[in-house]
Formats: C-alpha cells, sequence, structure tokens
C-alpha cells in the first residue's frame, strides 16, 4: 500500500488532469467493462463527499475503478454509518488516507444556515438528522457582529463542515485513532469548487501557512 503522502499527490495530480480538461473520464464506461469479478479491490483514498449530482469523485479525481473507496452522503456527514464505513476500508485494506470532500454551494449547508435563520416545522427527521449534523459546524458563523454577507458567510460554512467532519473521523472511532497514532492513517479536508473544478486540499493549506509562518 502506498502512503498517505504518496495518495494525497496522486488525488491532486488526478484532479489537476480533471480540471484542465485532459483527464481520461470519457474512458470510464470502458473501465467498467474490463472490470471483472475477480477485479481486486486496493483502494488508495477513502473518500467522505456530498451526493451532490455535480461532485462524482471518481471523476474529479481523475481515477479507475478500485481506486477509491467512496462514501457519499448529502452534507458529507459523519455518523455512526460512514464512521463504520471509513473503519471497514481502513482495516480491511490498509488504505492510508481519509479525504472528507465538501464542495462550493453546497445544498445541505445552505439549507442548514436557512433552517438556523428562519427555524420551521421539520418536514423530514431524516433530513433533519442531517441538518443537526451540520449544525454546530456553522451556527457560530451567524453571529451578527461578524457581519459575514452571504457569499462569505456560505464560504466559511462549507469549510467549517468539513473540518467538523474531518475532527470526528480524527476522534470519533477508537480504531482510526489508533492507525492515525500509529501513522497508519492520515485525515484531510478538502473542497472541490463547483466553477473550476479544482480540489483545494485545507489541511495542506494550513500547513502550509504554519510552515510559512516558521
Ligand atoms: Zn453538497
Amino acid at each position: 500500500m502506498i502512503t498517505a503522502d504518496d495518495a494525497l499527490q496522486r488525488l491532486r495530480e488526478g484532479n489537476e488532469q480533471f480540471a484542465s480538461g485532459i483527464g481520461s473520464a470519457e474512458t470510464f464506461l470502458r473501465r467498467v467493462q474490463r472490470a471483472r469479478t475477480d477485479f481486486k479491490q486496493e483502494p488508495f483514498a477513502i473518500i467522505i463527499g456530498c451526493s451532490d449530482s455535480r461532485v462524482p469523485v471518481e471523476i474529479v479525481f481523475d481515477q479507475d475503478l478500485g481506486d477509491l473507496f467512496v462514501i457519499r452522503v448529502a452534507g458529507n456527514i459523519v455518523s455512526p454509518s460512514q464512521l463504520g464505513s471509513v473503519e471497514f476500508a481502513a482495516a480491511a485494506f490498509g488504505t492510508p488516507l481519509v479525504v472528507v470532500l465538501g464542495h462550493s454551494n453546497c445544498g445541505a449547508v445552505l439549507g442548514t444556515l436557512e433552517r438556523l435563520r428562519r427555524p420551521a416545522e421539520a418536514r423530514s427527521p431524516h433530513m433533519r438528522f442531517i441538518a443537526e449534523r451540520i449544525e454546530p459546524a456553522v451556527a457560530g458563523l451567524l453571529a451578527p457582529e461578524l457581519g459575514y454577507d452571504r457569499e462569505t458567510l456560505i464560504r466559511k460554512s462549507v469549510k467549517a463542515n468539513v473540518r467538523q467532519s474531518v475532527a470526528q473521523l480524527r476522534k470519533g472511532s477508537k480504531i482510526l485513532e489508533e492507525l492515525i497514532e500509529a501513522g497508519k492513517l492520515r485525515v484531510v479536508g478538502a473542497e472541490y469548487s463547483l466553477a473550476t473544478g479544482r480540489v483545494e486540499f485545507l489541511d495542506d493549506a494550513v500547513e502550509a501557512m504554519r510552515s510559512r509562518i516558521a
């Protein structure tokens, strides 16, 4: 199995291919046909992405079948099903990298902000469950003294929601915590831009900033 650094690099390069229009997404269907029942999966990264139809994970990272273990849920939230899925993949395949992939203008995040501003009767306990997972990440950003305009608020909320999921993955599971401590697993956050097709890795940005300061 490759290292988390190499896995991250591969995602970075794949997304560059995709965003610059030289990716091989068009050959995806041919790859599907090539897959056999004995096709062994060796995913080098686990991705928790949003269900948004505009962010198909394999395509935006220009990866092949068997490369990514993908969990998609509205708002890329972390609840017990997601934790269980990540634990399974990390344990079964030794996958060294988990990426929480949020995206610009996420409908689940927008809906949660709306709900916080104008509390209404929840239409469904299931949709409420998702909003309640996102709320702690974004509620503080609505403080009037911050004075964020709508665009800034949405941008910061998407990032805050990704960071919250990253923190929940790092601290919400004994199995994952042990793998992280042993240096066998890395969890990072990322944001996909619907406008440019590019993925920004959030934690790396923080690291880069730290190294500039140091
Ligand atoms: Zn979304």
